[in-house]
């Protein structure tokens, strides 16, 4: 009798444990699945959750109205490849010699083919891939246009855009578009067709974790929109705001079918969206002038003034950061790497040096304290340096008034109170030059000569 009741007792602690091995591997929270989602060129002021009021951004804004939007965020480069470059890697582009951008696809490539993110470094994508992820990418690459530097060798799976830093909207028979290393002829309007691409790649992945990468082209240039796009704004009169206007609702709509998606695949709840643009407006000569808006900041894409290093950043995981979050310590998108690994149940290797933090514990107030007390910046001979409040700059005077190639003296700005650089205080506080040209100066000697 006694062993009887041993072997039912064995028996029901066995069932018990099938049962519960069973129970946890259905409650069990599937890995969360990551969209990156970055607009190329878009004013600081544009999106209606900026402050915009012209350009009605229902979607995107609904990034942060759902989760968090970050007041001081910014990308470790004043334009499109060099911000990339750290995107994907988590690291400061700089270290690695990607300080400028490489050659696009084209006649004007010839030469610069050897040009591309270093072979060296890892990205977000292999370690996705890594970790059991579907990866994709849809959009603009401009990370190098030759074969060795294809998205498919860079961790991707899938592949739908273009290779270099630009492209024509309406394709008109050229065919510079890519569905993997096939050329592809694409009627639809670029962003639209992005759109429908990152759709697809939701609907084929749905059941199991992805990780998607949407960089869209637009706003950057050229100015190319649709008619029905265009009727929608016959409100503004300038006629390059008109076509930013109806070139920026296009990705929104186009962010809209992906948030649909979502939620009728009901991913909503199990997905980070990040939202960023690669760099600030480009608001003077020399640049992709597309017809948008900085304010409050000072300068342009190309500059480390805030107007090219400070940019719209949102990210929303419902359930898990509360709707409606504002964040304002500063940020990077560095962090991005970090982050959404973290939220993936991935353990960040020290040996792979990012220099990204994992936002997520300062988000929800589980860490107190500042994810960064310092941000750095160089390009060529310009640079800058945030710590704290205070930001220490040497940027292109072409900004400020006739085309040259120098940079100012070195500026002290308190941001928290002059979110404009409009007063310089380095007379004042030269303690505080000092100490902040020291940490610069030690983080500029860990880089690397810029490898073109
Ligand atoms: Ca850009």
């Amino acid at each position: 009798m006694h062993r009887i009741m041993n072997v039912i007792r064995r028996m029901t602690v066995i069932h018990l444990a099938l049962v519960g091995s069973l129970l946890s591997a259905a409650d069990a929270p599937k890995r969360p699945n990551i969209v990156v989602i970055v607009a190329d060129d878009l004013g600081y002021a544009d999106l209606g959750f900026q402050g915009g009021t012209d350009i009605p951004t229902p979607h995107i804004n609904s990034l942060v109205a759902n989760g968090a939007r970050f007041t001081n965020g910014y990308v470790s480069g004043p334009y499109c490849s060099p911000t990339r470059a750290g995107l994907l890697t988590g690291r400061y582009q700089q270290r690695f010699g990607h300080e400028f951008n490489p050659g696009g696809e084209g006649p004007a490539a010839a030469g610069r083919s050897e040009q591309g993110l270093p072979l060296s470094e890892t990205t977000i994508a292999n370690r996705f891939k890594e970790a059991g992820y579907a990866t994709g990418l849809v959009g603009k690459w401009h990370l190098g246009s030759s074969p060795p530097f294809h998205p498919q060798k860079r961790g991707f799976d899938e592949f739908f855009g273009f290779l270099g830093g630009s492209h024509t909207y309406f394709n008109k028979g050229t065919a510079s578009i890519w569905r993997g290393t096939e050329k592809h002829a694409e009627p639809t309007y670029l962003t639209a067709a992005f759109g429908r691409e990152a759709v697809s790649f939701i609907d084929r992945h749905q059941a199991n974790p992805f990780f998607l990468y949407l960089a869209f082209n637009a706003v950057h240039t050229p100015m190319e929109a649709e008619a029905v796009s265009l009727d929608k704004f016959a409100a503004i009169t300038d006629s390059q705001r008109k076509t930013y206007a109806a070139m920026l609702s296009a990705m929104d709509d186009a962010v809209g079918k992906v948030l649909q998606k979502l939620g009728e695949s009901r991913l909503d709840e199990n997905t980070l969206i990040f939202f960023i643009s690669d760099n600030g407006g480009p608001t003077m000569r020399g640049t992709t002038i597309n017809g948008s808006i900085n304010t409050p900041l000072r300068g342009s894409k190309r500059t480390t003034l805030e107007g090219g290093i400070r940019v719209p950043f949102a990210l929303q995981w419902k359930g898990h950061i509360p709707a409606g979050t504002v964040f304002n310590q500063p940020v990077i998108q560095l962090d991005i790497q970090p982050t959404a690994l973290a939220a993936a149940g991935v353990e960040i290797n020290p040996e792979w040096k990012l220099d990204g933090v994992n936002l997520l514990p300062f988000i929800t107030g589980k860490a107190t304290g500042s994810p960064h007390e310092t941000l750095y910046w160089r390009l060529g001979k310009q640079n800058a340096i945030r710590h704290g409040d205070w930001k220490l700059v040497q940027y292109d005077l072409n900004v400020e008034s006739s085309p040259t190639k120098e940079v100012s003296q070195k500026k002290l700005y308190h941001l928290t109170k002059d979110i404009g650089e409009s007063v310089d205080l380095a007379a004042q506080y030269p303690d505080t030059v000092k100490e902040l040209e020291t940490l610069w100066q030690s983080w500029d000697r860990q880089l690397a000569k810029p490898l073109w």
